[in-house]
């Protein structure tokens, strides 16, 4: 693109600000909070209703089957598409339309999307229906400048983020949406601040370990086996043999905040014993617990390996069940997630940074998220690595009560996605 032309879109975008505060607002008035995934349809709609007459082929897809489908709480998913004037590749949009339940302490309701000193407040504003609004009003107003654009863009509108992503990207990846060649491209505008682009997140485990005892009253300890000091034993041994381990590892992955460059282990909670409120007020009954219950949450760096990881936490556990008497466990997986990470010279990443610098004036960060996004699924189903995150809104604010995203911030991401995809469309990739 020509500076000038630069310089037109720019402008276009920026009279656009009111648009995109508009269907900000629009999007955050639906609550499609999940869970249970309610009202996913009607933001579909507003989606597909708002693209249509730009030439976009609208698509409603239901996750038939994916966890969580029924009548009550249906699955809708929404993908619009927009063939070029000529073949070249395709730019995909891609915002999740859920947000999570807005809790306590809000000053505002948290679904009428109101505007204050510059900013829109409401759940979702920030995470993510500002950087879908503006990624939407983005390609609008490259395509309203009417120059012919090759290849096609797509804006997709997807459910169930906000848990795991299984009736959204997930599902729409196993049916080949998020591969080539039907994509080539993908923008996920999560919030993680206007300056930053993320190539990828870090990999979880999570895992549930059970320890087991014999239960005898609690006067005589000596008649049981205590499951909790089993369990204290699985602690005293993470304590030693994983926390050490775990720093000072070298990462290619450029994670911020910089504390989470290195694989993090946190324990979720334990639970052993009988409750330790009774219901009708008295005290608990005296007993040696039987079974004691940890679950953790392992973060994975794209150096290591799942299965890796997981046979040495097994052997941990196997190490105390040889030295000490009576130790059985139980080791269960909860949820697992592969590290995903673009590498940072792909045509998506260097677009994107580019139209940073043009924008802002700055050069922007290329970060990684300590916690994971759909990203994985682009990358792990649909065998898509350009992918990257890059949106409005700062990331501290996501499912916080009184969650607002700046509406400046908006605009300067709306820029900076027309500049990449007509980048990324021309090939015009520096
Ligand atoms: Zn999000």
């Amino acid at each position: 693109m020509t500076a000038l032309a630069e310089d037109r879109l720019l402008a276009e975008i920026e009279a656009r600000a009111d648009e995109i505060v508009a269907l900000t607002q629009a999007l955050v008035r639906i609550p499609s909070v999940n869970p249970p995934g309610e009202y996913y349809r009607d933001c579909a709609e507003l989606i597909g209703a708002r693209l249509a007459p730009r030439g976009f082929s609208i698509e409603y897809l239901r996750a038939e089957g994916a966890p969580g489908d029924c009548e009550a709480f249906p699955r809708w998913n929404v993908i619009a598409r927009r063939e070029g004037a000529s073949a070249g590749p395709c730019v995909h949009f891609n915002g999740h339309i859920d947000v999570v339940a807005p809790g306590e302490g809000w000053t505002r309701p948290p679904f009428e999307a109101g505007v204050e000193g510059g900013r829109v407040y409401g759940r979702g504003t920030c995470d993510m229906k500002g950087g879908l609004a503006a990624a939407i009003v983005a390609v609008e107003a490259l395509i309203d400048l009417g120059a012919a654009l090759p290849g096609a863009i797509e804006i997709s509108g997807t459910g169930d983020e906000e848990s795991g992503g299984l009736g959204g990207v997930a599902w729409l990846a196993q049916r080949g949406w998020f591969s080539r060649p039907r994509v080539d491209h993908v923008i996920i505008p999560e919030p993680l601040n206007v300056d930053r682009v993320c190539i990828g997140h870090r990999g979880v485990w999570w895992g549930e370990i059970e320890t087991k005892g014999r239960i005898a009253h609690g006067s005589m300890p000596f008649l049981g086996d205590s499951a909790i000091r089993h369990m204290a034993a699985v602690m005293e041994a993470l304590e030693r043999e994983v926390w050490p381990a775990l720093d000072g590892r070298a990462t290619a992955m450029p994670v911020e905040p910089p504390g989470a460059r290195t694989p993090t282990l946190n324990i979720n909670s334990v639970h052993g014993g009988q409750p330790d409120v009774d219901p009708a007020g008295g005290l608990p009954a005296p007993l040696v617990a039987d079974a004691c219950r940890l679950v953790f949450d392992r973060r994975l760096l794209i150096e290591e390996d799942m299965d890796e990881v997981k046979a040495q936490m097994r052997a941990l556990l196997d190490g105390l069940a040889q030295r000490r008497p009576g130790f059985r466990y139980a080791l269960r997986d909860l949820l697992e997630v592969r590290p995903s990470m673009t590498e940072p010279d792909r045509p998506v990443v260097l677009a994107a940074s580019e139209a940073v610098r043009r924008v802002l004036g700055r050069e922007a960060a290329v970060i990684c998220s300590p916690g994971t996004y759909d990203q994985k699924h682009i990358d792990r189903i649909g065998a898509l690595r350009d992918c990257i995150a890059y949106g409005p809104g700062i990331l501290d604010l996501a499912h916080q009560p009184d969650e607002y995203v700046e509406i400046a911030d908006m605009v300067a991401s709306a820029k900076v996605m027309a500049l990449a995809a007509h980048a990324l469309l021309t090939g015009q990739v520096r």
